[in-house]
């Protein structure tokens, strides 16, 4: 595995400055515009699980979090308070207090239930700075998040669809869990008191693993504050472990921000929270995708999708008609010009664009393209049409295949 810190770097995806910040990084236009496709996928994917997407802003009063109960439990990770007026103004440490205000603002009948809210937002956490660096430690974060507010009787069903949409995520991004952990409170940690919710959450979140047939170990001390979690652990390039993604059970916020559905029965009850996250930060989504791709980047990711190459100035106009093509064609296309260098300089400088497109005088001649791929392989000559129909379909896709 590569280390995403130097490779992001050497790659242009992104940077930090001691100015700016440490564990504050920007990211460059082709890391943006890999974060981009990364960010409308999931956004994509959760659209068709039947997902509605929220935006709730990054800070929050005070109260909201003493309420959440991250105030008491959680305050260690958080920015210190600003004080505003007569009140105080956090960073928020998490999207769920945010997300359950804005299910008790309406209300809400057991046939809208189970209601999926989404949403990619900004939260902070005052990491120290000796743990700083790249992107897997950083102060400022993008969680890919969602709450779905539901039933008892929903949350078995519920959690198994979480599963299957991150392991289809997965999947797409060419990357493969380490291993599955059941995650449960252990002696000594700050957990809310409520002994037979958590064993309610605990049995619930083991039989979906159970009848999932996935391999998962449990693992003390690791729960969230409120309730139990299935995290699902991937390794990085220095060896260590981290979560990406996780789905937890939660009978604690519901309550404490007093939530409520009608029910068949026309009385009031109270629904049940799963917090669930896909890829868990876009920071550390992007920073273990640098790891395992070495910057060859699945083509739907990949910041550039195809590079034409003309071999000399008389195939110039010929290579730009073919990129204004794939920019109409909403693919992520460039021209290395012959003013570049040799074509064997510019293919290797082109070496982790997907699709390397050579024309040359027997191409333009023959109305045909001549591929190569990244591993070296190439293609036999082909109609720039029928090649390009083929891409957009594979990205289309989100198909690691080129
Ligand atoms: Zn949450």
């Amino acid at each position: 595995m590569h280390d995403h810190r130097k490779l992001g770097r050497e790659l242009g995806l992104f940077d930090t400055d001691p100015l700016i910040g440490s564990g504050l990084p920007y990211w460059l236009p082709d890391g943006a515009t890999l974060r981009h496709a990364l960010e409308e996928f999931i956004r994509t994917a959760e659209r068709r699980a039947g997902y509605r997407h929220v935006y709730s802003p990054a800070l929050g009063k005070r109260e909201l979090y003493e309420i959440s109960g991250h105030w008491s439990h959680y305050r260690d990770d958080m920015f210190p308070p600003m004080q505003l007026g007569g009140e105080q103004v956090l960073l928020r440490p998490s999207l769920c207090p945010h997300h359950a205000v804005m299910f008790r603002s309406r209300s809400h009948s057991y046939r809208e239930l189970p209601l999926r809210m989404a949403e990619l937002g900004g939260m902070y956490r005052a990491e120290l700075s000796g743990v700083l660096g790249g992107l897997t430690r950083v102060r400022a974060i993008q969680l890919n998040d969602a709450h779905i507010f539901c039933t008892v009787d929903q949350v078995a069903d519920e959690v198994a669809g979480a599963l299957e949409l991150i392991r289809s995520a997965h999947a797409a991004m060419g990357i493969r869990p380490t291993r599955y952990r059941l995650s449960l409170p252990g002696p000594g940690g700050k957990y809310v008191a409520a002994p037979e919710l958590w064993q309610q959450s605990i049995t619930m979140l083991t039989d979906v693993l159970d009848r999932s047939g996935l391999p998962y170990e449990a693992a003390e001390g690791e729960a969230a504050f409120y309730g139990p979690k299935i995290d699902i652990q991937f390794t990085d390039s220095a060896g260590r472990e981290f979560t990406l993604s996780t789905v937890q059970v939660d009978f604690h916020q519901p309550e404490q921000f007093d939530l409520r559905y009608t029910g068949a029965d026309g009385a009031e009850h109270r629904p049940v929270m799963v917090h669930r996250s896909i890829i868990g930060s876009v920071e550390r989504a992007v920073a273990h995708l640098i790891e395992v791709h070495g910057g060859a980047f699945p083509a739907w990711l990949a910041p550039t999708q195809l590079v034409v190459l003309p071999v000399s100035a008389a195939e110039s106009a010929p290579a730009d008609a073919l990129v204004e093509r794939c920019l109409e064609l909403g693919l992520r296309a460039e021209i290395a010009d012959h003013e570049l260098g040799s074509l064997g300089a510019r293919i290797r400088q082109a070496r982790l664009v997907p699709y390397q497109v050579v024309i040359g005088p027997k191409e333009v001649a023959n109305d045909l393209v001549a591929v190569r791929l990244r591993d070296g392989q190439r293609l036999e000559p082909l109609p720039a049409d029928e090649l390009l129909s083929r891409i957009t379909e594979l990205i289309a896709a989100h198909s690691t295949l080129l």
